[in-house]
């Protein structure tokens, strides 16, 4: 048998040098597998563990040595103060994207009812965080991944603006075809893929190996979907609508080049993130 502060010991010890923050993350899967929050361990650390427990705690942290990420193995991510479920098979929310949704809020005021468009829902961090927001929209949210889409769904439900998005299966604007959306989107969003294919082995194994490829692979230069989403937008944009692109590391340039030899867009503009980074393009 073993006691809380001994288990978080042997945890620490196996993932040192392994990950960024060995003893948060012991600490938080231990929490996710007693059933209680941080505060807890530290204030029980003599309290023993169940075989049980002690079992599925190693388990986990043999996950975590070997590069899976916490949002995982804790199933979720917090992302504009709401709590996301993800799993394996859906990109984790990152804070960098919540620039893209606080460009969004702060351009536009939200009692107007709008047509709002997502292309690549994911865990559907973007699309709820707009849904709740914006108060009567209607969100139509697209991706290829069988899996975003469910996940996606479970989201909106939890929190609670699941009758106000429309989840749709299929390749960019495809899944519109079938609705009579053209000129009355006003608002139009995406985080694509959007890591040149070459580079996505380069990144760290959290992201290299546990992370859809198809949430990253923007094909060789990175720019695919930025050449698709701004060559057809304005056929579905309302006249003086509104686009907000999230880009990669240096993409910014490019993206503003494609708007512009295009020819429908004005006013553009380049947002940076926190870190400095020109992350966002509307
Ligand atoms: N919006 C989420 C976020 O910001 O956390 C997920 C963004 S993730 C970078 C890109 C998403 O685009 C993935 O969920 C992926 O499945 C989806 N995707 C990839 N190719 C697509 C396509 N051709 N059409 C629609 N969605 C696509
Ligand atoms: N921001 C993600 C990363 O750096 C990539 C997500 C994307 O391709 N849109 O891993």
């Amino acid at each position: 048998m073993v006691t809380i502060s001994k288990a978080l010991n042997e945890a620490v010890e196996k993932l040192k040098g392994k990950v960024f923050t060995p003893i948060l993350d012991s600490e938080v899967l231990l929490s996710k597998i007693l059933n209680k929050d941080r505060l807890y361990l530290i204030v029980n650390k003599e309290e023993q563990l169940t075989e049980e427990e002690y079992r599925k705690y190693k388990e986990i942290i043999d996950k975590r040595f070997q590069g899976m990420p916490v949002q995982y193995l804790t199933n979720n991510q917090e992302f504009m103060g709401l709590d996301f479920y993800v799993e394996e098979g859906v990109l984790i929310p990152r804070p960098d994207t919540e620039i893209l949704v606080e460009k969004v809020i702060n351009h536009i005021d939200n009692t107007k009812e709008y047509n709002i468009l997502d292309i690549g829902t994911g865990s559907g961090a973007i699309t709820v965080s707009l849904a709740k927001y914006f108060v009567n929209s209607t969100v139509y949210s697209i991706d290829v991944s069988k899996k975003a889409i469910s996940i996606g769904r479970k989201n909106a439900d939890r929190h609670g603006v699941l009758s106000r998005i429309k989840f749709l299966k299929g390749s960019l604007f495809e899944p519109l075809e079938e609705i009579d959306i053209k000129g009355k989107i006003d608002i139009l969003v995406s985080n694509p893929p959007y890591i040149p294919s070459e580079e996505i082995e380069k990144l760290q194994i959290e992201v290299s190996k546990y992370e859809p490829r198809l949430a990253l692979d923007g094909g060789k230069d990175g720019l695919y979907f930025y050449r698709k989403i701004i060559d057809k937008a304005p056929k579905y944009l309302r006249y003086n609508g509104f686009i907000a692109l999230e880009v990669g590391h240096n993409q910014a340039g490019k993206v503003v080049e494609f708007m512009r030899k295009n020819g429908c867009y004005k006013d553009i503009e380049i947002t940076e993130d926190l870190a400095g980074i020109e992350r966002v393009v509307s």
